[in-house]
């Protein structure tokens, strides 16, 4: 494990923080419950079949999909599995829960001025439903979603798009995510800081990373020296 008690980043040469939501700011918990259990088990009762069935059926269709936009898609979702996804969401939304230290970190880079920005592969139906039941939005100063920008973040072609958009620096800007395949593309396009959120669900051990820096918790990046 990389991941140390207080990790020094030079905050005061960052002017640009870029934020992934699910797995970064919020327990992913949320998504995994979701994919893994609730999906399968109406998947299950609308096509008459076993909830192993199912599970192995929607495991296949996941894989395809992965780090594409239609994995982000919540109406591809629906058309596919004929299940109403956002409403399903909607149903376990008290199951949406912001990691602890996020606001206290979302305040101090308020307080130090930054630029903050949610970029997200997330639909802009499931940033609502987060952002609504978290009241995080309010600390951001834009919310790019990969649906929009017509990439997953996973390629370059995002960060361009996003750096076009939002309009950072990329010599001043920070990007902390819980996928080291984005960590990696952001890099590579020359965004200078990047730093891998190691414990993405609060029911799942932290995944410690070979190639990046790592944080468990937001409040090993409270020191404002
Ligand atoms: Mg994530």
């Amino acid at each position: 494990m990389h991941a140390k008690s207080s990790v020094k980043f030079p905050l005061k040469d960052i002017q640009f923080v870029l934020l992934d939501m699910d797995g970064t700011l919020l327990d992913k918990y949320f998504d995994d419950y979701f994919w893994e259990h609730l999906v399968p088990e109406k998947y299950a009762e609308k096509h008459n079949i076993t909830l192993g069935k199912a599970k192995d059926e929607l495991m296949k269709k996941y894989r395809v999909h992965e780090g594409t936009l239609n994995w982000t898609d919540l109406d591809f979702w629906s058309k596919e599995l004929y299940l109403d996804i956002p409403a399903l969401k909607e149903q376990i939304r008290h199951l949406i829960e912001v990691h602890p230290h996020v606001e206290d970190f979302l305040m101090m880079l308020r307080r130090t001025r930054k630029k903050v920005f949610l970029v997200t592969n997330a639909h802009y139906k499931a940033v609502d439903l987060k952002l609504k039941k978290t009241r995080i939005g309010k600390y951001f100063d834009s919310v790019l979603s990969s649906f929009d920008a017509g990439y997953p973040k996973e390629s370059l072609e995002f960060w361009r798009e996003a750096e076009k958009r939002l309009g950072f620096d990329k010599e001043k800007s920070l990007l902390i995510d819980d996928t080291e395949e984005i960590l990696k593309t952001a890099k590579k396009y020359g965004i200078k800081y990047v730093l891998y959120k190691a414990r993405a669900s609060s029911n799942m051990k932290p995944r410690p990373s070979k190639d990046f820096l790592s944080v468990l918790d937001f409040n090993e990046l409270m020191d404002e020296s």
